[in-house]
C-alpha cells in the first residue's frame, strides 16, 4: 500500500471492516440464504436455519446451535445428512431459548427433537429451557451434551470439560443415523457414546481478533504456543515454548490416546483449523498426527483435515480422535449435502519426497563456485528488488539453483560446470526464473562446445537463449525481464568483458522500464526505478562465466560492487 492509500490508524482504520455493522450475524445468516436458498431456509428473526429437504426416512429432527464464529459450525451443518435446524447466538455468545425453541419447534419431527449442545454453561441453560418448553407442549426430546475438551479435564469442576471439535463428528454420525430413520432413543444413545468415546485438544500461536477492532484476545510472543486453548479466546491452562510442529503434533496425540482408548475398529481423526490456520498447514498436521497414530500402532480409519470449528479467526488447530465403534465409520462415509466432512478411506502417498538435504555443495568447478560465491554475496540484494516487482524469492531460487549445481559434484572445466548449472535449474529450481535460467544455461553450454568458449560463443548462446526464452515466456525485449539483460550481451561486439558489461546495462536499463511480464506487471509503475531481479541474475550468470573462462578477470567483483 502506497503511503497516500494508508489510512490513518484511528479507529475506523483499525476496526474490523469486514464484519459488517451493526450485526455481523444477521448480514452472514442473510448471505448463507443468497448462496443456499435451494436447501435452507433462514429466518431472521429469532434467528434460526431450517434444512428445506431432509431425507423423508428421517423420524427425528436435529437441532444444535451456539456462539457465532465458529464457522461453518453449525449453520453450514444443516441439510440432507446433516442438521435439520441450527441456532447462531451472537459472537461467542450462546443463543436465546426463544431461538431454540421456534427452531426446534419448526423442524420437530414425529419421532420428536435431539438437541446437541456443546458444553458451555449459557448453551446448556438456554437448550434446557428450550427442551422443557418442547416437553411441556408434548414434544419428545432428548439431549446430547459435546464436552470433549481434554485441556477442560480437570478433577472436581463443575462445569466440566468444553465442547469443541468432536462436535463435528457427533453431528455427522447423527445425521447419518437419522437418515437411517433412527428413534430418538438410539440417536439419543449412539450421539452419547460417540462423544464418550471422543476428546480434543487445541494448541494456538495466536489469538483471534476481538471484534470491533480491539486487537488480539490475548498476547502470545513470538516464541510461545496455547498449549490446551480453547474456542473462544480463553486462554490456555499452559503457555508453553513454541517446539517444531512434529514435537507439537506427538504431544498432543499422546495426551488424546491417554484418555481415548482406541480399539480394532480403529480410530477417527479430525485436524480443525481455529480460523487463520490455512488448508495446507491442517493438511500437513493431518499427515503428521496419522504416522504419529501409526507409529504407536493406532489404526486410524477415517482422517479429516479443515477449518469446522473455528475460533474467528485465531490461529491454531484443535485434534479430535474417535475411538470408532462398529457402524460408525459407515455412518461417517454416508454423502451429505453440507459443510460436514465425509470420510472416505485412509490412503498414503506414494514415492519418496526428492533428496532436498544441502550437501554442502563442495567442488572445485571455477565457475558454480564462483556464482555461488557471487550469489550468496549479493542474496538480499536480489531479494530486495524481486520484492519491489515481485514475490522476494528471487534470490532464493538463484540461490538454490547453484547450490543445486554444486551438489551434482562437476568437474572441472566451463562446459562441465554449465551442464551442471543447466540441469540443476531445469529440474530443480521453482519459480518462474529457475527453469528459464536452464534455458540460457543449456544455450550456453551449446554454444561453448560448438565453438570455443569465448566471446563469440557467449554472444551465439545469448541469441539462441533470448530466442528459446522469448518463445518460453512470451516476453519482448523492453517489458522488463531478464530477456533485456539477455538480448543487450548478445548484440554488443568486443571481449567476453564487453558482453558481461552490456548485459548489466541491459539489467540497469530495466529500471525505466513497465513491468509486462511475470508477477512485475500485477504492479505496474510502482517497479519503475528498481531493476528487474531475474534481469541483474542474468548478469551475475554472466560474470561468473567470464571469471571462469578468464581467470584473470574480476567481473564478479565489479557486478557485486556495482548492486551490493
Ligand atoms: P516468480 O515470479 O515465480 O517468483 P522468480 O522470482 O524466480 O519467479 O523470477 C522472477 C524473474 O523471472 C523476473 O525478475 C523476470 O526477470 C523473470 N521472468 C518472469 N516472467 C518472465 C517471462 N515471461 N519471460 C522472461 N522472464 C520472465
Ligand atoms: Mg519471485
Amino acid at each position: 500500500m502506497s503511503d497516500e492509500q494508508t489510512p490513518a490508524r484511528d479507529a475506523a482504520a483499525t476496526s474490523d471492516w469486514f464484519l459488517p455493522s451493526p450485526d455481523a450475524v444477521v448480514s452472514a445468516l442473510a448471505g448463507l440464504a443468497r448462496e443456499r436458498g435451494a436447501s435452507v431456509r433462514v429466518h431472521l428473526d429469532p434467528a434460526h436455519v431450517l434444512a428445506t429437504s431432509p431425507d423423508p426416512r428421517r423420524r427425528v429432527a436435529l437441532v444444535s446451535g451456539g456462539g457465532s464464529g465458529h464457522e461453518p459450525l453449525h449453520t453450514g451443518f444443516v441439510g440432507r445428512g446433516g442438521l435439520d435446524a441450527a441456532v447462531p447466538g451472537q459472537v461467542f455468545a450462546s443463543p436465546h431459548n426463544r431461538q431454540v425453541h421456534a427452531a426446534a419447534r419448526a423442524a420437530a419431527k414425529p419421532g420428536g427433537v435431539l438437541l446437541v449442545v456443546k458444553n458451555y454453561t449459557g448453551d446448556v441453560i438456554n437448550f434446557g429451557i428450550a427442551a422443557e418448553r418442547l416437553r411441556a407442549e408434548g414434544t419428545a426430546v432428548e439431549t446430547v451434551l459435546v464436552d470433549d475438551d481434554l485441556a477442560t479435564e480437570v478433577e472436581g469442576s463443575a462445569t466440566g470439560r468444553r465442547g469443541t471439535g468432536a462436535t463435528v463428528l457427533v453431528e455427522k454420525v447423527l445425521g447419518a443415523a437419522a437418515d437411517t430413520g433412527a428413534s430418538l432413543g438410539e440417536l439419543a444413545d449412539l450421539g452419547r457414546r460417540v462423544v464418550a468415546a471422543s476428546r480434543s485438544l487445541a494448541v494456538a500461536t495466536r489469538a483471534h481478533t476481538v471484534p470491533g477492532g480491539r486487537g488480539p484476545a490475548f498476547e502470545l510472543a513470538g516464541d510461545e504456543l496455547e498449549h490446551g486453548v480453547g474456542i473462544h479466546g480463553e486462554r490456555a491452562v499452559s503457555t508453553v515454548q513454541r517446539r517444531p510442529a512434529a514435537e507439537v503434533v506427538d504431544r498432543v496425540v499422546g495426551q488424546l490416546l491417554e484418555h481415548v482408548p482406541v480399539g480394532g475398529q480403529g480410530c477417527a481423526v479430525l485436524v480443525n483449523g481455529l480460523g487463520a490456520a490455512t488448508g495446507l498447514e491442517l493438511h500437513a498436521v493431518l499427515d503428521r498426527v496419522v504416522r504419529d497414530l501409526g507409529e504407536r500402532g493406532v489404526r486410524v480409519a477415517a482422517a479429516f483435515a479443515g477449518t469446522y470449528v473455528a475460533a474467528l479467526d485465531m490461529r491454531g488447530f484443535s485434534v479430535t480422535l474417535t475411538a470408532l465403534e462398529p457402524g460408525w465409520l459407515e455412518l461417517l462415509r454416508a454423502p451429505t449435502a453440507t459443510a460436514l466432512p465425509v470420510a472416505e478411506p485412509v490412503g498414503e502417498a506414494v514415492g519418496a519426497p526428492r533428496e532436498s538435504a544441502d550437501h554442502g555443495g563442495a567442488t572445485d568447478n571455477a565457475f558454480v563456485t564462483g556464482l555461488r560465491v557471487l550469489v550468496e554475496r549479493l542474496h538480499g540484494a536480489l531479494t530486495r528488488l524481486d520484492r519491489v516487482g515481485g514475490d522476494g524469492d528471487f534470490g532464493d531460487n538463484l540461490a538454490s539453483g547453484v547450490r543445486a549445481a554444486a551438489r551434482r559434484g562437476p568437474g572441472e572445466g566451463v562446459v562441465a560446470g554449465l551442464r551442471a548449472a543447466e540441469s540443476a535449474f531445469l529440474d530443480d529450481v521453482g519459480g518462474s526464473s529457475g527453469p528459464l535460467f536452464g534455458l540460457v544455461l543449456q544455450q550456453a553450454r551449446t554454444a561453448f562446445e560448438a565453438g570455443e568458449p569465448g566471446a563469440d560463443a557467449l554472444r551465439e548462446g545469448l541469441r539462441e537463449a533470448a530466442g528459446a526464452v522469448t518463445r518460453v515466456g512470451g516476453a519482448q525485449p523492453g517489458d522488463r525481464t531478464m530477456l533485456d539483460a539477455l538480448v543487450a550481451g548478445a548484440q554488443v561486439p568486443g571481449s567476453l568483458a564487453d558482453v558481461v558489461r552490456a548485459a548489466a546495462d541491459g539489467a540497469e536499463a530495466t529500471a525505466a522500464m513497465t513491468p509486462r511480464r511475470g508477477r512485475a506487471s500485477y504492479v505496474g509503475e510502482r517497479a519503475v526505478g528498481t531493476p528487474d531481479a531475474g534481469a541483474v541474475g542474468v548478469a551475475l550468470v554472466l560474470a561468473a562465466l567470464a571469471d571462469a573462462v578468464e581467470p584473470a578477470g574480476d567481473l564478479a567483483g565489479e557486478l557485486a560492487g556495482r548492486w551490493g
